[in-house]
């Protein structure tokens, strides 16, 4: 367990993925290139699975979604730039391949994990990264995840959305910052702006199923994540210091009710046409 401004002040005398790398082997047991590696092969997944998904239509359980990374692959953006356009529609690609029970790298969960392929799959068509940078960026992508799991939670039945798909725009943030800065205070206030955007963001499946409002919350939050980064990168700080955002975080979602906590009881999941829609679900009659 550490804090980011921990890592912050190591990261004086070493890479800020290295520093992640050999906290990691403490807590893990396991040589900082043996956890490069397991990484590596998450990364390749991620990247294989953007590709492949891109703007495909899927069959997800319910119907309620899987053509919406079709529909945005096959319109002419009016206000995204390229390197949004990608990410969005990969996010939508690989949250709507989850709800079809495709392959996915669960980063940090699930039903948020469109948003770390966002990121990458666009950083990696525009700007022709080594596979080694890219890696570099996923590790401290990671090492956000890791600040947030230890001191917070994840998971959205503990903390909400907030901490799932809050969590992911951290840490795609995170990354996109560090593979243009290497600096670890501008990469930690890329976070803390994202979590601050999304404070006490319900976590509200329609009929519990991780698809409505999920899919398109990952369309959205990696625009989040990458507005952040952009403004990190600019020089914009985070008054309020990660690792407090992130107790924040951690109070705000003890605070929630149980209905707001992937029950699908509260939010949107307990609307007139969310009742409607699972009413009419025909393998649950
Ligand atoms: S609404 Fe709940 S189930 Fe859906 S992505 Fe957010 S935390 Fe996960």
């Amino acid at each position: 367990m550490y804090l980011w401004k921990d890592v912050m002040e190591m990261s004086k005398s070493l890479p800020l993925h290295e520093v992640i790398l050999n906290l990691e082997m403490f807590d893990t047991g396991e040589a900082p290139q043996v956890l490069r590696k397991k990484l590596s092969e998450m990364l390749e997944v991620i990247l294989e699975e953007a590709k492949n998904q891109y703007g495909k239509t899927q069959k997800t359980l319910t119907g309620f979604t899987g053509d919406n990374a079709f529909k945005l692959k096959n319109y002419k953006a009016k206000f995204l730039s390229e390197f949004n356009y990608i990410a969005t529609v990969t996010a939508l690609s690989i949250a709507e391949s989850n709800a079809s029970m495709g392959r996915i790298v669960a980063c940090p969960t699930a039903g948020s994990s469109g948003v770390i392929p966002g990121v990458f799959y666009a950083l990696y068509e525009i700007f022709s990264p080594s596979f080694e940078e890219l890696l570099n960026s996923f590790i401290v992508a990671g090492g956000i995840g890791k600040v947030i799991a230890d001191k917070a939670t994840i998971s959205g039945a503990a903390g909400g959305c907030q901490a799932e798909i809050g969590t992911a725009a951290a840490m795609g943030a995170g990354a996109l910052t560090y593979y243009f800065s290497k600096d670890s205070e501008k990469v930690g206030n890329a976070a803390a702006l994202v979590l601050k955007s999304v404070m006490g963001l319900v976590c509200d499946p329609v009929g519990g199923f991780v698809e409505v409002p999920c899919v398109k919350r990952n369309g959205n939050l990696v625009n989040i994540a990458i507005s952040s980064a952009e403004m990190a990168l600019s020089g914009i700080k985070s008054l309020i210091p990660f690792d407090e955002v992130v107790n924040a975080m951690r109070r705000v979602g003890s605070q929630l009710p149980q209905s707001l906590r992937e029950t699908g009881e509260g939010g949107v999941a307990n609307t007139p046409t969310a009742k409607t829609l699972i009413a009419n679900l025909n393998f649950l009659i």
